[in-house]
């Protein structure tokens, strides 16, 4: 039987524009984004002017993590004490760590079989809970009905945040991810897709959020060293009101990332290559449902999910084990102990637990696996192989 042998945490390594932008950064020893020469603009002040420019925001905020980029945007927006604020329940831990950080409380949607957020309960939740904003996450890069969720959110006077963390570079029936809410958060951290470690993006056409949100930061009463930053006259107004909440981004981190914001489209591409190899290979198991998707979504495939319909009650742990015996790392769901990256929204025990046993029922089935982009689209085929003859022996 062949073998898989390659690591499924073993990302690229970076390009030589980025290393050698990143030995400029060194060599000239200001990694503080506010530690500037005259007239010279940091690393990090670009990095914003030409995520905004890709994004076709106005405004773009470089920061410490993708989690504090959410925290930051609640704050901006005005979040206080103990608020309610709507989330779908199928999201990564970071997301109820944002809205428990700045002190409000999580009120988790069910997901649905697409692993989007299931708009009859956000309706319904939304009114129960007099909610009015939505983290919306768009999980492992599904993407919902954004002209439905957005008009809903019009009706229920919801203020949407989007966590773009797996859509960077996804498009919803034509218009980026991250070009609908409020305010938009993306992650540059090493499983995404752009790698600086850890790092945030928020972007936003508002100009008095994006103002908080730069002051919240930890901006110093520097802020007129953004370039990608609304006029000076809306920061009179929140520079001594707002704390500094500190979580900036360094200019080594910026560096590494302008050349990656170049590459982006071609990275997307390679990554649904991949994804197709996979998902194309798990059409020939009958027990094998890969997730759907709306033809509306132009999504980026650097993870794939996809559901094992068996009665077998021993099914799950024979089908992890003959993958992973053969080379290929699975993660499921459905597990009640949170591993890795993979945590189910019961065992959140620092928030209020809602009832949502469809997203239960779903996750119960639901499989996982990251495609990083050292992988061909031969291992990709032989990955696909392997998971489809792993789940015709144990069914
Ligand atoms: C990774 C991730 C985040 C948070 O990003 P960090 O940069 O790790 O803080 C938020 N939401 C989702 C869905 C993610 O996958």
């Amino acid at each position: 039987m062949r073998q898989f042998s390659k690591r499924f945490t073993q990302q690229e390594a970076l390009s030589k524009d980025a290393i050698n932008a990143a030995v400029e950064v060194m060599n000239h020893g200001r990694l503080h984004r506010y530690n500037v020469h005259n007239e010279e603009v940091a690393e990090a002040a670009k990095l914003e002017e030409e995520f905004a420019q890709l994004m076709g925001s106005k405004y773009c905020l470089a920061v410490a993590s993708g989690g504090y980029a959410i925290a930051c945007a609640l704050r901006a927006i005005g979040v206080r004490t103990n608020e309610k604020i709507l989330s779908n329940a199928f999201t990564l831990a970071p997301v109820p760590g944002a809205i428990v950080s700045v002190g409000a409380q999580p009120v988790l949607v069910e997901s649905n079989r697409h692993l989007t957020i299931d708009f009859n309960d956000l309706e319904s939740k939304a009114k129960q809970s007099g909610a009015q904003k939505l983290v919306l996450s768009h999980m492992r890069g599904h993407i919902c009905d954004m002209d439905k969720l957005s008009a809903i959110c019009k009706q229920l006077k919801l203020i949407l945040i989007e966590d773009c963390a797996h859509t960077m570079g996804a498009y919803w029936n034509g218009t980026p991810s991250g070009k609908f809410g409020l305010v938009s958060c993306f992650s540059t951290q090493t499983y995404k897709h752009i790698n600086s470690g850890e790092g945030g993006l928020l972007v936003s056409d508002c100009s008095e959020t994006m103002a908080k949100a730069i002051i919240l930061s930890g901006s110093y009463m520097l802020y007129n060293r953004h370039q990608s930053r609304p006029s000076l006259e809306n920061f009179e107004a929140v520079r001594l009101h707002y704390p500094n909440c500190s979580g900036r981004m360094d200019n080594l981190r910026a560096a590494i990332l302008r050349p990656q914001l170049v590459d982006l489209p071609k990275q997307c591409r390679k990554w649904n290559r991949r994804y197709y190899a996979i998902a194309n290979k798990l059409k020939n198991s009958p027990v094998i449902e890969v997730i759907e998707r709306s033809p509306k979504e132009s999504f980026v495939g650097s993870s794939i999910q996809f559901f094992v319909l068996s009665d077998n009650p021993q099914f799950v742990s024979k089908f992890l084990d003959l993958s992973h015996k053969r080379g290929v790392e699975l993660k499921w769901f459905g597990d009640k102990q949170p591993k890795g990256y993979t945590s189910r929204f019961d065992s959140w025990q620092y928030i209020v637990n809602h009832e949502c046993p469809n997203t239960i029922n779903i996750l119960d089935h639901l499989f996982d696996m990251r495609i990083p982009l050292t992988f061909t689209e031969d291992d990709c085929k032989l990955i696909g192989e392997i998971i489809v003859e792993s789940a015709n022996t144990c069914q």
